[in-house]
């Protein structure tokens, strides 16, 4: 156990890939606040938006990068000069800025998508990342699609771009399509083909379709890859990305077989889980491994009766790692501040002096009234006093939000989002090909779907 183990970047999209899935929109006050408890999570990198997506994500991004000082600030772009430009404007401030550049180059992405041919990706990719390159020393490049690309020409582009100052090479399985033994293989090629890989790092970027994200995320570092993707509750595009908290508590329970670390602080990992599902108000899977509130509950009377005489007849890891909330401890109405707050915490949130007070004496209100203050209620009571209207059935009157409730101070300015989140500029994509004339709604899906290739 002393073995020196290989340390693993983690690379947090939760406010990229995630954010861009169905239901889990999030704006710029909200981004800041999961961006702060992502730091406290201990994350490697927070990849913050895509810059030249909107201006609510461009002023996300820049908020982020001049706040969150820890972790490295990614932003994402295609490899075109006004989205890598954008990026970079979003994230100079950051004292740790990193360019995320993707391209597609499989041959369905290549004639379909882009109407290139592979001399022209390989192209568009090194000038992309020379570009990018120019303005920051950390750069990324994905391969999209890359489980369905020519493993050939997938190691020639590598190479290209190694060359041209990459210095993460991230391999998406952009439709969830591999499985771990192909996907493994495919890191391994990479690692004995590409010139010059032995100094960069290689990640992984797994989506959900055939439930292998985690295990294909895995499986490519098990085959030398030191980065990997992954998102809180494993939210993202479909059936969503990698789980952050999957990976990470694999490799703390079976490091016989997974022989690697991460920074991840293991007892932010529900805080963080719940604070994602507060704002984005799409609740975690009951059953969800890690972050589920029955991953630690034991109904069944043979398992409570082992439990009772050892835990370790059934747990293979304690509530306590991941950070669930002891739930020996009630809130009732002789609870004081102290147990609010950290309770709180548990929860997913810190106040200031001033917003505990506020949250206390509605607490003590509503403690009144009953007898034991369950999380759904002290959740509903803090979303009742941040968001006024947000709540259909709120517990108890309203008093005036006061501004210190804002989280995690200081927090810039919020943007108001626009109302048309997407640039409405020429009318080409970013290819120069130009873009059918539709409608008004029709023309906004056009681009939505323009900026939601990602990787
Ligand atoms: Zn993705």
């Amino acid at each position: 156990m002393t073995a020196e183990r290989a340390r693993i970047t983690v690379f947090d999209t939760t406010l990229r890939d995630g954010e861009q899935s169905p239901g889990c929109s999030m704006n710029q006050q909200e981004k800041l606040r999961l961006a702060h408890q992502l730091d406290r999570l201990g994350v490697d990198v927070i990849e913050a938006g895509f810059p030249i997506a909107s201006d609510g994500d461009f002023e996300s991004v820049r908020a982020i990068a001049s706040v969150v000082r820890r972790p490295i600030i990614a932003g994402l772009a295609r490899a075109c000069r006004p989205d890598i430009e954008r990026a970079w404007e979003a994230l100079q401030h950051a004292a740790r800025p990193r360019i995320h550049v993707f391209l597609a180059t499989s041959d369905i992405h290549l004639q379909y998508k882009l109407r290139i041919t592979r001399d022209q990706c390989v192209e568009q990719a090194r000038e992309a990342i020379r570009l990018a390159k120019s303005l920051c020393d950390d750069v990324e490049f994905s391969p999209e699609d890359a489980t369905r690309t020519e493993p050939e020409f997938l190691c020639r582009v590598l190479e290209a771009v190694v060359e041209a100052g990459a210095t993460t090479l991230n391999i998406p399985d952009t439709v969830g399509y591999t499985v771990p033994s192909e996907f493994g293989a495919l890191i391994t090629t990479i690692r004995q083909r590409v010139k010059g890989i032995e100094n960069v790092i290689i990640s992984a970027h797994c989506h959900n379709d055939l439930g292998m994200a985690v295990a294909n995320a895995l499986a490519a570092v098990a085959a030398g890859a030191r980065q990997v993707e992954c998102t809180i509750n494993g939210i993202g595009e479909r059936a969503g990305n990698a789980s952050l908290e999957e990976i990470v508590m694999a490799m703390r329970v079976r490091p016989d077989r997974y022989p690697y670390e991460t920074g991840v602080v293991g007892d932010q990992i529900f805080a963080s889980s719940q604070m994602l599902s507060e704002i984005t108000g799409v609740p975690v899977q009951p059953n969800k491994a890690i972050t589920g509130r029955n991953a630690f509950a034991h109904e069944a009377g043979i398992h409570q009766d082992g439990m009772l005489k050892n835990p370790l007849t059934y747990e293979i890891m304690t509530p306590q790692s991941v950070g669930v909330p002891d739930s020996k401890l009630v809130l009732g109405k002789h609870s004081g501040r102290h147990a609010l707050s950290i309770r709180c915490e548990q929860l997913g949130y810190q106040f200031d002096r001033r917003a505990l007070d506020d949250i206390y004496r509605r607490f003590v209100r509503l403690a009144d009234k009953i007898k034991h203050v369950e999380d759904h209620h002290l959740l509903e009571l803090i979303r009742d006093t941040h968001k006024p209207s947000g709540s259909a059935t709120p517990l108890i009157e309203k008093i005036v939000p006061p501004q210190a409730a804002v989280v995690n101070a200081p927090v810039a300015e919020p943007t108001p989002e626009p109302s048309k989140p997407f640039p409405v500029g020429p009318q080409t994509n970013a290819f120069g090909v130009p873009l059918p004339v539709h409608g008004d709604a029709h023309h906004e899906q056009t681009q939505q779907e323009d900026y939601l290739w990602g990787v």
